[in-house]
């Protein structure tokens, strides 16, 4: 399940313009700093890889990178930009819902969640959306090194709030690994993951 090699093949403006190949992939989403581009990173063990999405302009693109030249991680804009004008939250909605509806080679999504802060409304939200359109997700929960946390909150407690707030909207609780970049915790176990879910 070790990455050996990953190249990156494209930046897309539409779900339309991604890549057209059987290859199955994963879409990488949650929330502006939530920790995506480090979390890719230590998944990659390259730092220039997400960096390439991190370019002006690329931020609000699909951005596929080829792994082992059999599957893809897919980086995909973050949302919830607290200060964004209304119609760059619009774009999100648009082009990245429409991505998740017609995506075919799609086996998963992982949904970042800063354990480190308390449950926020827009990743309930995005989880729900997710849930309702039967989109396979596992929830990601990045920062859980974190030790000097939000109003006194610790990462598991948040992560136990937010699985508790899930739980009432599924019946089954989707997969979730508890993460940290600076660590290194959960990285070999989301790879482990991320192969079993292809192989299926
Ligand atoms: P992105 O906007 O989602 O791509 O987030 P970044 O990867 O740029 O990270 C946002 C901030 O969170 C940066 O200051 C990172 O150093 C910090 N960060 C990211 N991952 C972790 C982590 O696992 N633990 C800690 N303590 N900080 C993290």
């Amino acid at each position: 399940s070790q990455i050996k090699e990953v190249e990156f093949v494209k930046s897309s403006g539409r779900a339309k313009d991604c890549p057209k190949d059987d290859r199955p992939e994963f879409a990488i989403l949650g929330r502006s700093n939530v920790g995506k581009s480090s979390l890719i990173n230590a998944l990659v063990r390259k730092k220039e890889v997400a960096l390439t999405s991190k370019k002006p302009g690329k931020t609000q693109l699909i951005n596929h990178f080829l792994v082992n030249k059999s599957w893809y991680i897919v980086d995909l804009p973050g949302y919830g930009f607290a200060k964004a004008p209304d119609a760059a939250r619009m774009d999100w909605s648009s082009f990245t819902k429409g991505y998740f509806l017609n995506r075919e080679t799609l086996v998963g999504v992982l949904l970042l969640v800063d354990a480190s802060v308390p449950p926020q409304k827009i990743d309930l939200d995005c989880a729900n959306w997710l849930g309702r359109n039967n989109i396979p997700m596992t929830f990601v929960f990045t920062k859980c090194d974190k030790m000097k946390v939000a109003k006194g909150r610790r990462p598991d407690e948040n992560i136990k709030s937010f699985q508790e707030l899930i739980r009432e909207n599924y019946q089954q609780h989707p997969p979730w690994i508890m993460t940290s970049s600076v660590t290194g915790l959960g990285r070999d176990e989301l790879l482990l993951h991320m192969s079993q879910l292809r192989n299926y």
